[in-house]
């Protein structure tokens, strides 16, 4: 029986797991003490579309790709998640809604497990693989890696192992080491790119309609726009939200947001991001984002800044007294009154105006003078390791999957690149 090693027990190297686990000999190593990833530590909004979360279309036609997520469906809800049906009239009638303000909704099935489930899904999956034979070795840290003569020799902290495959899923919080190991490996890398935005805040009652009537808990609103011909979309939605300050290294910070069960606000938060792409004679999209979000953190005095839409319409800087007239109190206390396109690139000021102009149509008030506006809201994305379509890399016996290796961004394509890495494994072993 093939041996096959992964890395990594988040919902990719779960999702492997379980795939191979009727064919191979399957051992999961994983640094920490529990499974899950950072996966667990989300609330567990799943999107079971494609193109939410990352491009499964990029490995496989439309109509596989929807069965791989019905699947993984499927896995979550025999693991105890429960099923939310979805609206799917009302998503089709948002839809041409958006279509007529010249906006792309993109309906989704959607579910939410909710933080306090997540660690009971997950330890059901884990019982389950494991009746199924699948070890697991947490508390293990995969140091190094060679491929020698088709065998693959893996350096822990606890001992050597050996097998016939492996599938590297470590992770973003792996995707340094795995930048280390490509390199050493001679493996093909390129930049992923960056989303560089701003998180708006607005009262409950502006998105209460999207999101109550239309049943639509996270929507995906994609705004192409007029000057610059640019994707602007909606991302992470979040009723009675808080907005939050994120370090994304240890001296650059920006905004995220959150909602929680028991805490709840007046306002709801979502970020606008703008995909940015680079090719010469910069490629290198995390320098970009992090030059842009270092300079929003000095122009802020190290505090993140707020503007109110009014204000950055008007060119002229926030001030509290100005921020004070809006009907929206900020949920983020800790920032600086100032004016984003200070600090931001002229394309993104203009893009964000402009999409919040556009979604006054669908949603009216979302671009009001008393909007709130964050900076900088910046996602950074892992360098993406070149594969084939079964996500082989150039050594025919490592593959890799996940967010570590830049081939998704959310819970549900991870584990479906998973699938994908597993399914290539036992078509050669066939
Ligand atoms: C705060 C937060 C909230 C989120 N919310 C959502 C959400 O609501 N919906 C959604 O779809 N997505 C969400 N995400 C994203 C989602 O969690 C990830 O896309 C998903 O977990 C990626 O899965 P993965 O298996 O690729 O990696 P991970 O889940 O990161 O798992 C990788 C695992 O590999 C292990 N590992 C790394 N290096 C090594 C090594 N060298 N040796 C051994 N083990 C190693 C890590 O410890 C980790 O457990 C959120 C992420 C965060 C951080």
């Amino acid at each position: 029986m093939a041996k096959v090693l992964i890395v990594g027990a988040g919902p990719a190297g779960l999702f492997a797991a379980q795939k191979l686990a009727d064919s191979c000999d399957v051992t999961i190593i994983e640094q920490k003490s529990y499974i899950g990833g950072a996966g667990l530590y989300s609330d567990g909004k799943m999107n079971f579309h494609p193109q939410i979360g990352g491009n499964l279309l990029e490995f496989l036609s439309e109509e596989n790709a929807f069965k791989i997520l019905e699947e993984i469906k499927q896995t979550f809800k025999e693991c105890g998640m429960k099923e939310v049906e979805n609206d799917w009239e009302k998503l089709i009638e948002l839809e041409r809604r958006a279509t007529t303000a010249g906006i792309k909704f993109i309906p989704i099935r959607q579910n939410h497990v909710g933080s306090d489930y997540l660690p009971k899904v997950m330890n059901n999956f884990k019982t389950n693989l494991e009746k199924k034979g699948v070890k697991f070795k947490l508390n293990t840290k995969v140091l190094d890696l060679d491929s020698k003569n088709g065998k693959i020799i893996v350096k822990t902290d606890k001992g050597n192992e050996e097998a016939n495959y492996i599938i590297l899923a470590p992770g973003r919080v792996g995707s340094l080491w795995l930048i280390e190991m490509a390199k050493k490996l001679g493996l093909g890398m390129r930049f992923s790119p960056v989303d560089i935005g701003v998180r708006v805040e607005v009262l409950n009652d502006v998105m209460k309609e999207i999101i109550h009537d239309y049943q639509c808990w996270d929507p995906k609103f994609h705004i192409r726009t007029q000057h610059y011909d640019d994707d602007v979309r909606t991302f992470c939605v979040c009723p009675y939200g808080f907005v939050v300050k994120e370090f994304y290294e240890e001296d650059i910070f920006g905004v995220n947001g959150h909602s929680m069960k028991d805490k709840k606000s007046n306002n709801c938060n979502f970020a606008l991001l703008i995909r940015t792409e680079l090719t010469q004679p910069l490629e290198n999209t995390t320098e970009y984002g992090r030059s842009i979000a270092r300079q929003t953190n000095t122009l802020g005095g190290s505090k993140p800044i707020i503007q109110r839409v009014r204000d950055l319409r008007m060119s002229r800087r926030s001030t509290w007294e100005r921020i004070g007239k809006s009907y929206v109190e900020p949920t983020l206390k800790d920032v600086t009154p100032g004016d984003i396109s200070m600090a931001y690139p002229y394309r993104i000021v203009i893009n964000v105006l402009e999409a919040l102009d556009k979604l006054e149509k669908v949603i009216p008030g979302v671009g009001s003078d008393s909007t709130l506006l964050y900076a900088p809201e910046i996602k950074f994305y892992s360098m993406r390791i070149e594969t084939n379509k079964i996500l082989q890399t150039a050594i025919p016996n490592i593959f890799v999957a996940g967010d570590g290796a830049g081939v998704s961004r959310g819970i549900t394509i991870a584990a479906a690149t998973g699938m994908i890495a597993a399914n290539g494994i036992k078509n050669l072993i066939k």
